[in-house]
């Protein structure tokens, strides 16, 4: 059995007129991810950890902004396009961890719904998927809530 571990992180400008996307999941907020997708941060350190654990390079090169097939696209189905590419590399998913940095709205009562909502994107078990949330205590561009960030590590392992 040949284990690969893969991290990931991402970060979008938080603007007004814009869904707030986490996860796959809308979360009410006045403010959202300014992006060509539809900007969900969890999702893209999450393929970039998958990606990354796997040498394919990296969510630009798959899913390049500026081409009209990704404009506005799901994020949930450019992580089924990446789920497809791991399986065909003939590996799965052991467990994710990851973590959110947004300083508004607290993100508390989402982390579960989220939590559920993402491991059935994965095709994975609740327990085999950790999120944490945090603010940045006010400190720096996410601390004055001028963007939301986040980081995920996964370990995967081959199937043979
Ligand atoms: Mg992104």
């Amino acid at each position: 059995m040949t284990l690969r571990i893969g991290q990931g992180w991402d970060v979008h400008r938080l603007v007004p007129g814009r869904k707030l996307m986490l996860g796959g999941l809308e979360i009410p907020s006045e403010l959202g991810e300014e992006a060509f997708s539809d900007g969900d941060v969890l999702i893209h350190a999450l393929i970039d950890a998958l990606l990354g654990a796997l040498s394919l390079g990296d969510i630009g090169s798959h899913f390049p902004p500026g081409n009209s097939r990704w404009k506005d696209a799901s994020s949930s189905d450019l992580l089924q396009i990446t789920l497809e590419l791991v399986e065909k590399e003939g590996f799965s998913i052991v467990n994710v961890d990851s973590t959110v940095i947004l300083e508004t709205p607290k993100l508390k009562e989402w982390k579960e719904k989220i939590r559920q909502n993402l491991s059935v994107l994965l095709k994975i078990s609740s327990k085999q998927l950790s999120i944490k949330a945090k603010t940045a205590e006010k400190l720096g561009p996410m601390g004055e809530g001028k963007g939301i960030e986040a980081q995920a590590v996964v370990l995967l392992q081959s199937k043979g």
